[in-house]
């Protein structure tokens, strides 16, 4: 098999597994091992399914590509609304460099990426900007469900970041608010809305008129930022989801 097939393969020990398991992703490909199997049969599984795993992997990714053509991509000098204002994306594909980002106080995202990868930039730089924008949103989420809820004890028992193709925000039977990544791109006023929106949830799991009402408590202008979700999240979901 020529070097440039090679595909990364992640061992995960499942205990609920009762099979070996291969999950492929755009990235390689994940062996799913339960507790009765040991890695060597487990690799060894995976080496008779290796054509399967190619044509997989190439499917993949060239659906991803097709996908990317449709819209803008993401590479050195494009840019990314996030909290609604332009911020350039600094991209630079070294050798032996880790997938990296950071980003300086009002900078640019800078971004690192492994020379050698075989998978697109656009995917790559979409995968840094979710790490940075996952950490970033739950602790600003946080601050806000804090600011909003603290007086009427609607916290949250969780907060998570997600990647959604068709919700802005959930809250579970348990109390635990997901958000959509994409929030991070929409203005501040938009994002405190969808905060405020879960956080209400936790008193009234419904859209009562008594849920608008404590809604209405918290944060008086939420139909402003409706009205731009209803407008304009559109846009933003075909071009991050
Ligand atoms: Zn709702």
């Amino acid at each position: 098999m020529p070097a440039k097939d090679a595909f990364p393969v992640s061992i995960r020990r499942s205990q609920r597994a009762r099979h070996v398991r291969l999950v492929v992703k755009p990235g390689g490909v994940e062996l799913v091992v339960p507790p009765h199997v040991s890695e060597v049969q487990a690799l060894i599984f995976m080496h008779r399914q290796r054509q399967w795993v190619e044509r997989k992997l190439m499917e993949i990714r060239d659906r991803l590509n097709q996908d990317t053509h449709l819209r803008e991509p993401l590479a050195s000098g494009s840019t990314v609304p996030f909290q609604g204002r332009e911020v350039p994306l600094v991209v630079r594909q070294l050798a032996g460099a880790r997938l990296r980002i950071a980003r300086a106080e009002d900078g640019p995202f800078e971004i690192a990426l492994p020379a050698s990868s075989s998978i697109p930039v656009d995917l790559q730089v979409r995968t840094a900007l979710f790490s940075w924008v996952a950490k970033w949103m739950r602790i600003e989420a946080d601050r806000l469900a804090h600011l909003y809820g603290h007086a009427s004890g609607l916290l949250p028992r969780n907060i998570r970041v997600k990647r959604m193709k068709t919700r802005w925000g959930s809250c579970g039977p348990r109390n635990d608010i997901n958000l959509n990544w994409i929030l991070a791109f929409a203005p501040p006023s938009v994002l405190e809305y969808v905060v405020v929106h879960e956080i209400c949830h936790i008193r009234h799991r419904n859209h009562s008129r008594e849920y608008w009402a404590l809604v209405t408590h918290c944060l008086p202008g939420w139909p402003r930022e409706r009205e731009w979700l209803k407008r304009q999240g559109g846009e933003l979901l075909q071009r991050f989801a």
